[in-house]
C-alpha cells in the first residue's frame, strides 16, 4: 500500500488535475490511497465566506467566485455536460448556501469547520470524476466516516484507536479495486460534526492514512523539487536535500517551515514509514527520502523565520519570584487556550513568551493573567531559528533588524526579531 498527498497547488486548474491523472497513471496505482486538498485558494476563500457570514455580510457574493472557478476547472476537464459531477458539485453549492442560510450557530470555530471542509469535497469530487472519465477507475471515499476527532474546532486532535480501527478495517478492501480517493484536513467527531485539522492539514491527515495501513511509502506531491535548508523566495542560496532523518524535518516543522505540517512525521516515525516530498512539475526528479536512518545534515544551516509572533512579557506584580507556582498560572492558561509557545525565557521577577499571534485566542489568553501580572506586549514580529548555526551566516540574515530576544542551546540559535 502506498498513500499519496495532492495538496492545492497540484489540482489549482484543469491543467494541473490532467497532471495528477498522469502521475497516477505512471506510477501506478495498485494499491493507493490518494489524498487531495481543496484547488489553489480555495480554503482561504471559504474562510471570507465564513467571515462574511460570521459579520452578518453578504456572504453569497463571497461564494459566487468559487462557484465559478470550480465551475472553470470543470469545464476544462467535463467536455460532457451531462456528466453526473455537474449537478453533484452544483448540489453541494447549495448544500453550504443552505447551510449558511440556517445556521444559528454561536460558536465561529465550528461553523468555519464546516463552511471550510466544502472545499475538500469539491475538490476531490471533480479529480474522481475527471480519473474515472479518463480510465482510472477510482472510490470516492468520505473520510468523515474515517478521520474521527475531538471537537477543538479549527485544530481537532484525532482519536487514535477509532480512526486507525476504521481505516485498516475498510479502506484495504477498497484499494484493493482501485485507487481511493479522498480528502485530506478534514475529520468528524463523535457528534458528527465536521472537524478540521489545522491550516494545512491534508499532510497530517496523508500520514494518519499511511500509519493506519502501515504503508511502504508515504509521497507529498508539491511545487517544489523537495525539502530545502531554508525557504527559496527568502533565501536564493537555499538548497534541497536529497535525504533528510525524521529527527531533522521533525525540527523544522516545529520551528516554523511551512514545508510539511508539522504532525506529519510523528506517525510515520512511529511505523518507520519513509516519506518523499517530490515535484508534481517535474514528477521523474527524487525530491527528497525522509527516514530514520539518514545521517544529520551538519553541514547545512537550517534557517527558518516564522512571522506573525507576539512576545509576551508578565511580570509579577508583587515582585514575587517567577517560581513554580507562577509558571504552573500561566502554562494553565497557555493549555486552556490552546497557545503554542516558540521561545519562553525567565528571569527573577518576568517571564517571556514569544507565540504565534491568533488573534482572539491571544486576546483571551492575555485577559486571563491580566489580575496575576503586569503584562507586556509586541506584535508583528519575526522568529529567526538557525540550526548548525555558523557565525558568518547572521550578518546577512539579520541586516538591520534588531533581536529583542536571543536564546541559544545545543547546535541552534533563536532571535526574537523586531519587524523591519
Ligand atoms: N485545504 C486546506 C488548507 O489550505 C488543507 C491543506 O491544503 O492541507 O489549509
Ligand atoms: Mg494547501
Amino acid at each position: 500500500m502506498k498513500v499519496y498527498k495532492f495538496g492545492g497547488a497540484s489540482v489549482k486548474d484543469a491543467e494541473a488535475v490532467k497532471n495528477v491523472g498522469k502521475i497516477l497513471k505512471e506510477f501506478g496505482t495498485n494499491p493507493l490511497v490518494v489524498v487531495i486538498s481543496a484547488m489553489g485558494k480555495t480554503t482561504n476563500a471559504l474562510e471570507q465566506v465564513v467571515n462574511a457570514w460570521w459579520k452578518k455580510e453578504n456572504y453569497t457574493e463571497k461564494i459566487e467566485p468559487v462557484r465559478a472557478y470550480h465551475d472553470s476547472i470543470m469545464a476544462g476537464l467535463f467536455e460532457d455536460h451531462n456528466n453526473a459531477i455537474w449537478n453533484e458539485i452544483a448540489n453541494l453549492f447549495v448544500a453550504l448556501e443552505l447551510y449558511l442560510a440556517r445556521c444559528t450557530e454561536f460558536d465561529y470555530d465550528l461553523v468555519y469547520d464546516e463552511v471550510v471542509s466544502f472545499g475538500e469535497l469539491f475538490s476531490t469530487k471533480i479529480v474522481s470524476a475527471y480519473l474515472n472519465t479518463s480510465g482510472l477507475t477510482n472510490t470516492w471515499v468520505e473520510v468523515r466516516n474515517f478521520v474521527i476527532t475531538d471537537s477543538l474546532y479549527r485544530e481537532a486532535r484525532v482519536d487514535w484507536d477509532t480512526t486507525t480501527s476504521f481505516i485498516a478495517k475498510v479502506i484495504p478492501g477498497i484499494a484493493a479495486r482501485g485507487p481511493v480517493i479522498t480528502q485530506g484536513f478534514i475529520g468528524s467527531n463523535k457528534d458528527n460534526f465536521t472537524t478540521t485539522l489545522g491550516r494545512e492539514g491534508s499532510d497530517y491527515t496523508a500520514a494518519i492514512f499511511a500509519y493506519a495501513l502501515d504503508a511502504k511509502e508515504l509521497v507529498i506531491w508539491k511545487d517544489v523539487p523537495g525539502i530545502m535548508n531554508a525557504d527559496p523566495k527568502k533565501f536564493p542560496a537555499a538548497i534541497k536535500y536529497n535525504k533528510l532523518s525524521y529527527q531533522e524535518a521533525v525540527e523544522m516543522t516545529y520551528y516554523g517551515a511551512t514545508v510539511l505540517h508539522p504532525k506529519t512525521i510523528k506517525p510515520l516515525q512511529n511505523k518507520n514509514i519513509p516519506l518523499n516530498v517530490r515535484s508534481f512539475i517535474n514528477p521523474s526528479a527524487e525530491g527528497t527520502w525522509i527516514r530514520a536512518d539518514f545521517p544529520e545534515n551538519k553541514d547545512v544551516p537550517i534557517i527558518i523565520i516564522k512571522e506573525n509572533q507576539v512576545l509576551i512579557s508578565l511580570s509579577t506584580k508583587d515582585y514575587s519570584f517567577i517560581a513554580e507556582e507562577n509558571i504552573e498560572k500561566i502554562f494553565d492558561e497557555v493549555v486552556k487556550f490552546g497557545i503554542k509557545v516558540n521561545v519562553m525565557h525567565n528571569s527573577a521577577i518576568s517571564f517571556q513568551v514569544c507565540i504565534d499571534d491568533r488573534g482572539e485566542r491571544l486576546a483571551d489568553f492575555i485577559q486571563s493573567l491580566e489580575s496575576e501580572f503586569l503584562i507586556n506586549i509586541s506584535k508583528g514580529l519575526g522568529l529567526l531559528t538557525i540550526k548548525y548555526f555558523k557565525e558568518n551566516l547572521l550578518g546577512d540574515l539579520l541586516k538591520e533588524k534588531k533581536a529583542i530576544l536571543e536564546m541559544m542551546s545545543g547546535d541552534t540559535v533563536q532571535y526574537v526579531l523586531e519587524p523591519s
